[in-house]
């Protein structure tokens, strides 16, 4: 995050006076506590400065690399995850691929009559299948998708981070966001995570957004 300059000038006093009280640092700027009451709740916040009941604020001596990988490091899925789009294992490739394009999506999670997950589907899946001999009307998405146990997923708490690192990994453009079914058979597919919600995290930090 950009600091202004009164905001540098609060961290410099707290880092050769703390511990300081707020009441002391307005003093030293010539200004009042009251107007100063925002710029030492932003620097708390964002984990430059560290407040302690009757006994002032601390600099705590981190930088803003070092504060801004923490922020990288607490957000979760659920706070940038997609809507999912699902195809029942039985539909056709024709119609995953009508999907796909109505959809306006990279990735189909299939699922059986239960809505648990079976399989992943990507566009190359889907070209493969189109480029075959086999017609594409009649032949059901099961025969082609990436099946269970294979296929690579999260859930909502996880860190983005995390999910980041098994995109690269294993080289998709998505996964599903799952959780167990109450009676605990099978998984339900509640989100889809993508490498362009993950680039929205990236904007986002440039932006100072964070969600
Ligand atoms: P594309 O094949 O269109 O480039 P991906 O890179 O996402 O798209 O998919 C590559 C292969 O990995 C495909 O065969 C697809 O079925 C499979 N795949 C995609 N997402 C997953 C996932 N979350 N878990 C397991 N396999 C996946």
């Amino acid at each position: 995050m950009e600091l202004t300059v009164r905001q540098e000038q609060i961290i410099d006093i707290v880092k050769s006076n703390g511990p300081i009280t707020g009441e002391q640092i307005a003093e030293r700027l010539n200004l009042t506590r009251a107007t100063l009451r925002p710029d030492l709740a932003i620097l708390t916040m964002a984990g430059f400065l560290d407040a302690r009941p009757r006994v002032g604020y601390f600099y705590t001596g981190k930088t803003g690399s070092q504060l801004l990988t923490e922020k990288v490091k607490k957000i979760t899925v659920q706070q940038y995850q997609s809507i999912p789009v699902v195809v029942n294992e039985s539909s056709s490739v024709y119609d995953a691929i009508v999907t796909m394009f109505l959809e306006d999506v990279g990735t189909l999670f299939v699922v059986d009559q239960n809505s648990s997950l079976m399989g992943v589907l990507s566009r190359k899946d889907l070209l493969r299948a189109s480029i075959g001999s086999q017609k594409i009307e009649t032949m059901p998405v099961n025969i082609i998708m990436t099946r269970m146990p294979n296929i690579t997923m999260c859930q909502k708490d996880d860190l983005i981070i995390d999910v980041a690192n098994k995109l690269i990994d294993k080289q998709i453009d998505a996964l599903p966001v799952v959780r167990e079914f109450d009676k605990g058979s099978g998984l339900e597919v509640i989100g889809r995570l993508t490498k362009t919600n993950i680039t929205k995290v990236l904007v986002d930090l440039a932006n100072d957004d964070l969600i």
